[in-house]
């Protein structure tokens, strides 16, 4: 079988991803993390009057022709107020944040001004403007942030905490979000064994720990999905297909860690084949060249999707970013799928490339470079935990030291 190109893989499976319809109204306190389904508009200017962005004195800058001018101070407008309209040659003592009085068409700030000494009577005082205003000093300008009118969250975005910040500046307390999915998790493997369930000093020869779903699962969970966790399948065709008839009843998609090799031990491919249909593709990226796609046929919704992941940890990782990821952001209606790449500089020499396209475990140091973990092996998790980001290498490119990479740092990747 020839191996297909990283690229077909990912637009064939976004071919078959679905978007979620159902949108649910939910209060914004509540929709971090979820995909906006409707767009926002404002019906309001942010701010939306002129502000003062100091405290400070508000005036006219006619009333001001030389630094030392002296204005009686007329009026207090701290935030929340609105002030009346500047009477000609009066300063209006003013706060951050407060409207600015009509006819004020500067604010100079309050450590350029003094107050004239000997002063008894408070309404009596007078300010001392050690400085030249320019019409429209630290004013804020109505609409600054926002017109009205202006469409300010579009369908499609995540929500994150500057998103739904920006929804209460507009006065929106509920955001409409599509429903979150719903993704049934397994593994495969005789030889795993959960923490837990048996401690270090007593595993058995041959058994390891089942490190996929723990790490599965939280990336499942870090793009919003609802996780059901069914734990370990046994290779056995019987209860991998029992596992799937029923995981298909209630989800959008089955994941699935470990099997989908061809080897006799690798029960998942003629499991999925039996209870709805798959391609086993062999992908040109390393690491993670198996991975499994098709549906599993359900009486209550048609289908669900099914993915079948490689079980080398740094496999199953890799694959569920650069594929599993943009199909499950696709079907939950969001508008970006794929992680943007920066160019940083190699601090390493990288001489035996690859024939497939390589996602090496890399972190930025100290310099503004990239340096590689020692150890880039499919089963080594460590280099996943050391690393902030995975360098996307091209087929058989070598880096050489000083070169320019691309780099997808994981704060385009986890979450
Ligand atoms: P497989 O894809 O089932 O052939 O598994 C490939 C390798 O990944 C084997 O060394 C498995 O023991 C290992 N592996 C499979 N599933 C898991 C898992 N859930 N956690 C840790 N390692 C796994
Ligand atoms: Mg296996």
């Amino acid at each position: 079988m020839s191996l297909l190109a990283y690229e077909q893989a990912l637009e064939q499976l976004l071919a078959g991803a679905c978007p979620v319809q159902q949108v649910e109204t939910l209060q914004s306190t509540e929709a971090l993390g979820r995909v906006l389904a409707v767009s926002q508009v404002s019906s309001l200017a942010v701010p939306p009057l002129d502000n003062s962005s100091m405290d400070g004195y508000a005036l006219r800058c006619t009333d001001v022709p030389t630094p030392g001018t002296k204005l009686r101070i007329a009026q207090r407008i701290p935030a929340g107020s609105i002030g009346h309209t500047l009477a000609a040659g009066t300063a209006a003592r003013i706060f951050t944040g407060a409207p600015i009085p009509a006819g004020a068409d500067a604010i100079v700030m309050q450590e350029m001004c003094s107050l004239e000494s000997g002063e008894k009577n408070a309404a009596e005082s007078r300010i001392i403007i050690n400085h030249l205003p320019k019409p429209g000093d630290w004013i804020r300008r109505s609409g600054e942030d926002i017109q009205a009118g202006a469409e300010i969250l579009c369908a499609g975005t995540r929500l994150s905490a500057p998103q739904l910040g920006l929804a209460a500046s507009i006065g929106i307390a509920g955001l409409p979000v599509f429903r979150r999915l719903r993704v049934a998790l397994f593994s495969t493997g005789n030889e795993l064994v959960m923490p837990g369930e048996v401690a270090p000093a007593d595993l058995p020869p041959g058994t390891i720990y089942n490190s996929n779903r723990f790490l599965l699962r939280g990336l499942l969970q870090q793009l919003g999905c609802q996780v059901t966790d069914l734990g370990i399948v046994p290779d056995d065709l019987a209860a991998t297909r029992f596992a799937l008839r029923g995981a298909a009843e209630a989800h959008d998609l089955i994941l699935t860690s470990g099997g989908v090799s061809v080897g006799e031990e690798d029960h998942v491919k003629p499991a999925v084949q039996a209870e709805g249909d798959l391609a086993l593709w062999k992908i040109a990226l390393k690491p993670g060249k198996p991975l499994a796609f098709g549906y599993v046929r359900s009486q209550a919704q048609g289908q669900a999707a099914f993915i079948g992941l490689p079980g080398n940890p740094v496999s199953c990782f890799v694959t569920f970013l650069m594929l599993v990821r943009p199909f499950i952001l696709k079907t939950q209606g969001a508008q970006t799928v794929t992680p943007s790449a920066i160019r940083l500089r190699a601090d390493f020499d990288f001489p035996q490339p690859d024939a497939r396209r390589e996602y090496l475990r890399a972190r930025r140091n100290q310099n503004g470079g990239l340096e590689l973990f020692h150890n880039q092996s499919s089963g080594v998790l460590t280099s996943a935990v050391w690393a902030d980001g995975l360098i996307d290498n091209p087929p058989g490119v070598a880096i050489r030291r000083g070169q320019e990479v691309s780099f997808l740092p994981f704060s385009e990747l986890l979450y």
